[in-house]
């Protein structure tokens, strides 16, 4: 089947009361190892990509790895899924390359930076939500702004100081139209998310379920929700690397997450965890080796493992065959017949 838009993806996901993890790739051994999880796990799959992914794998070579893997696995419903575009105009050509779906995150300015105002964000997202919808493309937007920095975005804040407000959440969402809210709860982009396990000081899951109460029919995102596992801490430091201590969001919390309207879970972490980990322990075992393939292979089968996991927590697992793919011509079409319910 041919890529599918992310809001067919978590409309099912709604009606099955699960969670989607969203993995972050730059390469093909990254598009392998989710897809060859999801066809383990029976998963449907999205994957996204950054403007730093983008800029390294050049466009064109992601979108025909991303034809690869739609040929390859053409039973499992498969979004391609911008993540954190920076301006309408990146949104833009991203749908121009073929993207189905795109985040517009108007919660910092178009530097990537500095937080912005509600009506730039209002006005910025709403001008995507049209252009994205004529093509039947899904549009994700964020209030409230996300601790720490992911590739080169984010405003380096600490995760709390830009919590989501629950009444502007919903004031947001009714202006926009959009079809997923990316939402500021603690959670932090990269490594280190907390400095101890995370506690409802830390981790507002309280605020999550009065976003979710607010906004009960529309889809939630949790972002930095790598679970930064201690396992593949260790196997780093075990083998030369030199993490500090640090935590993620356990699994149990984002559970909670989706049992309150959570449908997309970012993991970006837990995969560069896994495939660094893999590399430095061939790399300590055997230096003698200079094949990449000798350490590609294990670090694409740690990424894998990792993923087929999360699919499974996450719930998605076994849904893949549950649905037929909408096309994007009738997506736009749905969208014009009805505006995004609230
Ligand atoms: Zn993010």
């Amino acid at each position: 089947m041919p890529l599918v838009s992310l809001r067919q993806v978590l409309d099912e996901a709604a009606k099955g009361g699960y969670g989607v993890g969203a993995f972050n790739v730059n390469n093909m051994e990254q598009i392998q190892a989710i897809m060859e999880a999801a066809q383990e796990t029976n998963s449907p799959v999205i994957i996204q990509a950054s403007r730093g992914a983008r800029a390294y794998s050049q466009d064109r070579y992601l979108y025909h790895l991303m034809m690869a893997a739609t040929e390859l696995y053409p039973e499992i419903p498969t979004v391609l899924h911008l993540d954190h575009g920076n301006s309408p105009e990146t949104c833009f050509s991203a749908i121009e390359m073929g993207f189905t779906s795109v985040m517009m995150d108007g919660s910092l300015m178009a530097d990537g930076k500095t937080p912005s105002s509600f009506e730039y964000n209002v006005e910025a997202t709403l001008k995507v939500v049209k252009a994205a919808h004529a093509k039947g493309v899904t549009v994700e937007g964020e209030i409230g702004c996300l601790g720490g920095i992911e590739d080169g975005h984010g405003a380096g804040l600490d995760g709390l100081s830009h919590l989501t407000d629950p009444k502007q959440a919903v004031e947001f969402v009714k202006a926009t139209g959009l079809d997923a809210l990316a939402i500021a709860i603690g959670t932090s982009h990269g490594a280190y998310k907390f400095s101890s396990k995370p506690t409802g000081e830390t981790l507002k899951m309280g605020r999550l379920i009065e976003i979710h109460n607010g906004l009960p029919g529309t889809h939630l995102v949790m972002h930095g929700s790598s679970s930064v596992p201690k396992d593949l801490q260790d196997i780093i430091n075990k083998y030369g690397g030199k993490l500090k201590p640090t935590w993620g969001v356990p699994v149990e919390e984002i559970q909670l997450g989706i049992k309150n309207g959570v449908r997309k879970i970012n993991v970006d972490t837990d995969s560069r965890l896994a495939i660094t980990g893999a590399i430095r322990k061939v790399f300590f075992e055997k230096p003698e080796e200079f094949d990449p393939r000798s350490y590609l292979k294990p670090a694409r089968e740690a990424m894998k493992k990792v993923v087929a996991l999360r699919m499974t927590q996450f719930g998605q697992a076994g849904h893949a065959g549950d649905y037929k793919a909408i096309s994007l011509a009738d997506m736009a079409k749905q969208y014009a017949a009805q505006p995004v319910a609230v």
